[in-house]
């Protein structure tokens, strides 16, 4: 299928663009940003979206703050445009390897080159690893819109089925992770290479020594937001050594503390029994990984 006609409209800068979005929308439209255009395209040429106008930020790469990775004290920032193969390929500062590593999940290589990470948060999909990670280290989605800046921490940011904080005449211009997590790991199960994953599982765990102290468990797939899971964190609240033991218990709370969806893909049982599986592999991961 073809998209439903549209204008399209190159934004220059930052104002440019949240000019754009209100002179259009004052106009009587519904115009929507375009980044990569690795969710939107599909969506579109599926009609499953109909803006009446695309206002595109490929210029605004040459905004050096919009595609730079760039850190500060226990803090790292990213231009809304860095790309997710950017990060797969960046040397990011301790604490966030996390990230580099759980790059290979997103799609394949011509979709990593060309998706962003605003794109991805605000396309707000339940499993896109952009969405868990956000939770586990703690991100504030910085954007930009006719009100002047606003800062949207991840625990706000994901409000149901495909739908988030950012408002339509926003743009995101860049997303600050602020929970450096040296032990953490996303764990993933997709039906073939590539694919949005059925269920995923981030966790980042407190260590000290050879004992776990305490820890964040994220899953994706288990409603429809990504979302932490309290009983799980409170069994790695309890502590223990880490191993084998405690990562079964962890997982079982996960397991047992989500309602997760009956759907075309899969059944509730079936994510279940996935959550079981990936909490527990994500926590050895994690585990294993001081990077
Ligand atoms: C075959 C295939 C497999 C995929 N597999 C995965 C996967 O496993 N995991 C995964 O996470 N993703 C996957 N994706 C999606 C991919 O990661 C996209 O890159 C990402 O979801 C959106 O980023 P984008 O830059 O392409 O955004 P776009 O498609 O351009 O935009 C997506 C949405 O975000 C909005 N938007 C974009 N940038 C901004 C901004 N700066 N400010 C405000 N709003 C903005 C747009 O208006 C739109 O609503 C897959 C895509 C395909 C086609």
């Amino acid at each position: 299928m073809k998209p439903a006609a549209f204008s399209y409209h190159r934004a220059h800068d930052v104002a440019d663009a949240v000019g754009l979005l209100t002179e259009l929308a004052a106009a009587g439209g519904d115009p929507k940003v375009i980044a990569g255009g690795q969710s939107l395209m599909p969506m579109m040429t599926f009609r499953l979206a109909r803006p009446s106008a695309l206002v595109d930020l490929g210029p605004l790469r040459r905004v050096p703050s919009m595609a730079a990775i760039s850190s500060d004290g226990d803090q790292l920032t990213l231009g809304a445009l860095v790309t997710h193969h950017a990060v797969e390929t960046a040397a990011l500062p301790d604490g966030f390897g996390v990230l580099s590593r759980a790059m290979r999940w997103v799609g394949h290589l011509p979709i990593r080159s060309r998706g962003t990470v605003a794109g991805s948060l605000v396309h707000g999909d339940a499993t896109a690893e952009w969405c868990l990670l956000a939770l586990l280290l703690d991100a504030v989605v910085v954007t930009e819109g006719p009100g002047g800046r606003r800062e949207i921490p991840a625990a706000e940011m994901f409000h149901g089925f495909y739908a988030t904080a950012v408002e339509p005449d926003e743009v995101v211009v860049a997303v600050r992770f602020t929970r450096p997590a040296p032990h953490a790991a996303l764990a993933e199960f997709a039906r073939r290479h590539g694919d949005f994953a059925i269920v995923d599982a981030a966790v980042a765990l407190d260590v000290a020594g050879d004992t776990v102290t305490g820890g964040r468990v994220v899953l994706g797939g288990a409603a429809p937001a990504p979302v932490r899971v309290a009983e799980a964190e409170a069994v790695l609240a309890r502590g223990g050594p880490a191993g084998d033991a405690l990562f079964a218990e962890v997982a079982a709370a996960a397991a047992a503390a989500i309602d997760p969806p009956d759907d075309a893909q899969t059944t509730a049982a079936y994510r279940r029994r996935l959550t079981r599986t990936l909490v527990a592999d994500a926590c050895r991961e994690a585990a294993g990984g001081a990077r």
